[in-house]
C-alpha cells in the first residue's frame, strides 16, 4: 500500500462507519498492554530480551492485579501481549484467556515501528504471534504496534498484518502522537482493504480541545488529569457515536514499580500519578458496556 492511498483509505472509511454507529451506542473497549516496568520505548537496553536479565520482572503480579480489578466489574479487556513475555510466562496469557479476555498481540521486541526496516517489522509480528499462539494453544487475530507507532511513512505495515494472519489492528492514533500518530486518520473503527487482504482498524480514541485533538484514555494523560475530565471527554467521543478505547499497562496500577532514569519530560509523563490509577479504572468500569475487540470485529462483514 503507499501512503497515499493508506491515507484516503483511512480518511473515506469514516463516512460509511460513522452511518453504522449512528444506529446504536458502540460499547467502549479496556485495553491492557501486557509489558514489563522497564518496556518503555525508545530507551536504551530497555525493549530487547536481555532486559529481562537486566531487570526484576514484576508483569506477573501487576498484571494478575489488573485482572482482579477487571473480575470486580465483570469486564473482560483485550490484551496486546508483548512476544517476550509470552515466552517467558505461557501461563499467564492462558489463565487470562480461562477468565474470558481476548488475547492479542504486541509484537515481540517493543521497538517501534518506523524504526524498523520493512523485514524487520515483518519478522517481530509473525514471530509474536508465533510464540502467543503457542502459548495459547489458539490462534491469534489482532495486534497493536508499540507506541502507536504506525505513521504516514511505514504504509507497508498494514499489509504486513494482513499478510502474517491478522484480523483486526489497534495501532492508528489518529493524532500527533509522541512515538507515531496519524493526524486525520479516521477516528471510528473501520475495514482497511489492500490487495493484502483485509484488516478491521479500531483506532486510539481521540477528543477535540480547543487546543488541538488528543487522547485522555490511556497513558501519562489519564493518570494526569481528574477523573471527570477524563469521563467528560469519553462523553464527547461516544456523543460522536465512537466508543472509548481504554488502554492501560501492568505496571501502571503499581506505584512502587522500580523506575528507569529519564529525561525529565519523559520520566513525568511515565510516572506521573500512578497511585490514582487503579482507582480511576475501577471508576470506569463501574457500570459500563465493553466488548472485546475479536467480539466487535466479528461483527464487520467479510
Ligand atoms: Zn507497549
Amino acid at each position: 500500500m503507499t501512503v497515499q492511498q493508506v491515507s484516503h483509505e483511512l480518511r473515506s472509511a469514516a463516512a460509511h462507519v460513522e452511518s453504522i454507529d449512528s444506529r446504536c451506542a458502540q460499547p467502549d473497549v479496556f485495553t491492557i498492554d501486557v509489558e514489563d516496568w522497564f518496556h518503555i520505548l525508545e530507551v536504551d537496553g530497555a525493549s530487547d530480551s536481555a532486559a529481562f536479565d537486566a531487570h526484576p520482572s514484576q508483569v506477573e503480579a501487576n498484571f494478575e492485579s489488573l485482572l482482579d480489578i477487571l473480575a470486580a466489574y465483570n469486564v473482560r479487556a483485550t490484551c496486546f501481549a508483548l512476544g517476550s513475555v509470552a515466552e517467558r510466562f505461557p501461563r499467564l496469557l492462558r489463565d487470562a484467556a480461562k477468565l474470558g479476555h481476548d488475547i492479542a498481540s504486541h509484537g515481540y521486541g517493543h521497538q517501534v515501528v518506523h524504526s524498523m526496516t520493512r523485514t524487520q517489522f515483518r519478522e517481530d509480528i509473525r514471530k509474536a504471534k508465533a510464540v502467543i499462539e503457542d502459548a495459547m494453544g489458539r490462534r491469534v487475530n489482532g495486534y497493536r504496534a508499540p507506541g502507536f507507532s504506525i505513521t504516514s511513512q511505514t504504509p507497508w505495515a498494514f499489509d504486513e498484518i494482513i499478510e502474517a494472519g491478522y484480523v483486526f489492528d489497534s495501532s492508528v492514533f489518529p493524532a500527533r502522537h509522541g512515538h507515531g500518530g496519524i493526524p486525520g486518520a479516521c477516528r471510528s473503527a473501520h475495514v482497511i482493504r489492500s490487495t493484502a487482504g483485509r484488516l478491521v482498524e479500531f483506532p486510539i480514541s481521540i477528543a477535540d480541545t480547543p487546543f488541538g485533538p488528543q487522547c485522555f484514555f490511556g497513558g501519562g494523560y489519564l493518570r494526569f488529569f481528574p477523573l471527570w475530565f477524563v469521563r467528560t471527554m469519553a462523553r464527547r467521543v461516544r456523543a460522536d457515536g465512537r466508543g472509548v478505547v481504554w488502554y492501560i499497562h501492568p505496571r501502571e496500577i503499581n506505584p512502587h514499580h522500580p523506575r528507569l532514569q529519564l529525561p525529565l519530560r519523559r520520566r513525568f509523563k511515565a510516572y506521573v500519578n500512578l497511585r490514582g490509577t487503579a482507582g480511576k479504572i475501577a471508576t470506569i468500569l463501574q457500570g459500563g458496556n465493553f466488548a472485546t475487540f475479536s467480539e466487535l470485529a466479528a461483527t464487520f462483514p467479510p
